[in-house]
């Protein structure tokens, strides 16, 4: 089999029912249509086997994850998404995976109605890039530099699951068989905020996605934006699973694990009374932005700091 057949088998959906694509797989480049009242944002990950995923995860869990991640992206600005574009690297042209990798690509790409517009077909180790392309209205984006003090700060879902997943399949971790499966589910296969996000978008004055631990991204936020933040732990939503641990221990997966792919962002005092009509159940306000820079403290004003948890260690 030719790159080219793998590309014409698995690569090639239909994108001709929308105007937007002029052109897609299968010439030069892509020649794609962008309103003119948008502006256009983007931004491309790179999953590589053994760093970003461990090295038996599902071919169709891989495939749903690299979109996945930069969905979660475009959320973060507050953007529709609208194409992406794929460059894949294996070390063969392995039938069983491709159709496992291309069918998670392709449900997840469907759900959001974003289409698969072109990319490059490489031998070498296991790697995908994603770059995907969404559309916002203009000077609409979310930016992590708009926070200012007093603004509250929210989150969407829960914090900790996939961190906990982890630690599940390396070992190092037990949890009841249910729990289990659903913390990896949510490693696996994290469902990026695109409805959130839409709905967020017109009240919130910063965003971010949570892909490196709440502290981690919270501290972006901060310094874009030259604030603080104090937090209320009690406050971090939790799942059922993360609830049968110890409190530390799921307080450590919420706030340095990683992979949640879940919307942090700042509501301004002025407008929390009109975004709370439009509060999700799965929302929750974690704390506040303070004006005391780079700086996050818990409700006991304790430093909190991405690197190790220690007031909660045993
Ligand atoms: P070129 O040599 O001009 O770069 P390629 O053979 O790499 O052409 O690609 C041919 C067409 O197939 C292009 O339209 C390209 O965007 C598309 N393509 C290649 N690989 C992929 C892929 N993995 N997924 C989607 N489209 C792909
Ligand atoms: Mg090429």
């Amino acid at each position: 089999m030719h790159e080219f057949d793998v590309i014409a088998r698995y690569f090639s959906w239909d994108t001709t029912a929308t105007r937007s694509v002029v052109r897609g797989v299968g010439d030069d480049a892509a020649v794609l249509d962008v309103p003119a009242d948008k502006q256009l944002v983007t931004s491309i990950d790179t999953l590589i086997s053994g760093v970003h995923f461990p090295q038996h995860t599902s071919a169709q869990a891989i495939g749903h994850k690299a979109l996945a991640v930069n969905l979660s992206d475009l959320a973060a600005m507050g953007a529709n998404p609208a194409w992406f574009t794929l460059a894949l690297t294996m070390p063969e042209i392995n039938n069983d995976w491709l159709k496992g990798f291309s069918s998670g690509l392709q449900s997840l790409a469907q759900h959001y109605g974003v289409l698969l517009v072109g990319g490059d077909t490489t031998r070498g180790p296991l790697s995908i890039s994603i770059q995907v392309m969404g559309l916002v209205d203009k000077g609409k984006a979310l930016l992590r530099s708009g926070a200012n003090v007093g603004d509250k700060i929210y989150v969407t879902g829960t914090l900790g699951d996939a961190a906990a997943g982890l630690q599940t399949i390396l070992g190092k971790l037990t949890l009841a068989q249910t729990d289990q499966q659903l913390c990896q589910q949510q490693l696996h296969q994290p469902q990026p905020r695109l409805r959130e996000s839409q709905a967020i978008r017109e009240f919130a004055s910063s965003c971010i996605d949570i892909s490196d631990g709440l502290l981690q991204d919270l501290s972006h936020i901060l310094s874009a934006s030259e604030v603080g933040a104090k937090l209320d732990t009690k406050d971090i939503p939790f799942s059922a699973a993360l609830k049968t641990l110890k409190q530390a221990q799921a307080l450590q997966f919420a706030l340095s694990g990683g992979d949640d792919y879940q919307l942090l962002f700042t509501i301004p005092a002025e407008k929390e009374a009109l975004f709370l009509k439009v509060l999700q159940a799965d929302m929750h306000c974690i704390g506040v932005i303070t004006n005391d820079k780079n700086t996050i403290i818990d409700q006991h004003d304790q430093l909190l700091t991405a690197i190790g948890y220690n007031h909660f260690h045993e």
